[in-house]
């Protein structure tokens, strides 16, 4: 047997890989399908065919922060700012509810704006309306993510994006790598269910960065994990650099999978803007959790992290019909649950 196979079989059984390990199947393409069945086999052994379904609901794209990668970036004029009213959000989160969901995703920019009152204030209203609630707003203090968990936030969702300094640095020049480890220390102290992720194939961004963040991930024991390709947009100064390739995404997640076979992975709208069926996909390789978009009208195309977001013409109630087909087509089933990870008893540490 290749020595590649030999890696893979181990992993199926161990869910442990070494860094170099990891750096081996990420760099060779001989036994992409093998890796990619073995992270479905894990995912169906651990997490069954239920599909986690979470309504996302992007409620502002003001943002201080001046991200090298992101459409939303303060630099950023070519973009038309929006933010929703309490009414507006309230009204779209009971329409999200009604299609089926039962937890709803808040994401916005940093957006200064919004007091923490008021973040309190929505939270409130969430849980009146019956969801389970992610928040992801960006970097907070320790007291104003205690305020957020007392006010009823259940997950929070902030993306490590890259664990290597030296590459955050370059795509975010002003902001501390220190504080983005620390607001994930203390999520998780303070009981969050705690996602985060990265982007691949970034700029100057090597495998073996990859192999070290999903390594982080496994050690500080993720609860979800968000994969998605980078997209450069062309209104940012990353707008020459090369789109990742849709291969690397696929193979990042089913690793991620084969080595934390119990957490929840998001078959991410990245996914799905470099291939058109980019989100059947990933929930074919370890993924099964898919966030369609709950948010309305116009403010969905404004939203723009990347160029070429799906479903920017559909309306929630479409996305909503549209992949549920799509998961009954895969086999799989839309679960009615909330959605929580179900840590498997076997491979507590
Ligand atoms: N302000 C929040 C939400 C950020 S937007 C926060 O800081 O957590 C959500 C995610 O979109 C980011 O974490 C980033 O990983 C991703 N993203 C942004 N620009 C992107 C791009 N050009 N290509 C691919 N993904 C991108």
């Amino acid at each position: 047997m290749s020595e590649l196979l030999q890696i893979i079989l181990k992993a199926e059984e161990t869910h442990q890989l070494s860094k170099d390990e990891i750096i081996t199947l990420l760099s060779d393409d001989t036994c992409n399908q093998v890796l990619v069945q073995t992270a479905d086999r894990v995912r169906q052994k651990y997490i069954g065919d239920e599909v986690e379904l979470r309504g996302l609901l992007e409620f502002s794209n003001y943002c201080k922060q001046d991200c090298l990668y992101c459409g939303l970036r303060r630099s950023n004029r070519e973009i038309n700012r929006y933010r929703l009213s309490k009414e507006e959000i309230i009204d779209f989160a009971e329409k999200g509810y009604a299609y089926g969901y039962r937890t709803i995703v808040m994401q916005s920019g940093e957006d200064g704006q919004f007091s923490n009152d008021e973040i309190c204030g929505l939270l409130h209203e969430m849980k009146r309306i019956g969801f389970a609630v992610t928040l992801s707003i960006g970097e907070k203090s320790y007291d104003e993510y205690k305020a957020f968990k007392a006010a009823g936030a259940d997950r929070y969702l902030l993306r490590i994006e890259t664990t290597d300094s030296e590459l955050y640095h370059f795509l975010n020049p002003e902001k501390s790598h220190q504080n983005r480890f620390e607001c994930l220390n203390n999520l998780r102290k303070l009981g969050y269910e705690v996602g985060s992720g990265i982007m691949v194939g970034l700029p100057n961004q090597s495998l073996e960065s990859i192999a070290n963040d999903l390594l982080y991930f496994k050690e500080f024991d993720m609860d979800m994990l968000g994969i998605g390709p980078f997209i450069p947009n062309p209104n940012t100064p990353l707008a020459l650099e090369k789109t990742a390739e849709f291969k690397l995404a696929v193979k990042t997640m089913a690793l991620a999978r084969i080595l934390m076979p119990d957490i929840n992975i998001p078959a991410t709208t990245a996914m799905e803007t470099l291939d058109k069926r980019g989100r059947e996909k990933a929930l074919m390789c370890g993924a099964n959790v898919v966030m369609p978009n709950i948010t309305e009208g116009d403010y969905r195309k404004l939203y723009e992290l990347y160029p070429g977001k799906i479903c920017v013409d559909e309306s929630p109630v479409q996305c909503s019909s549209c992949i549920r087909v799509k998961i009954k087509a895969l086999g799989r089933k839309v679960s009615e649950g909330f959605g929580f990870r179900k840590k498997a008893k076997s491979l507590q540490r």
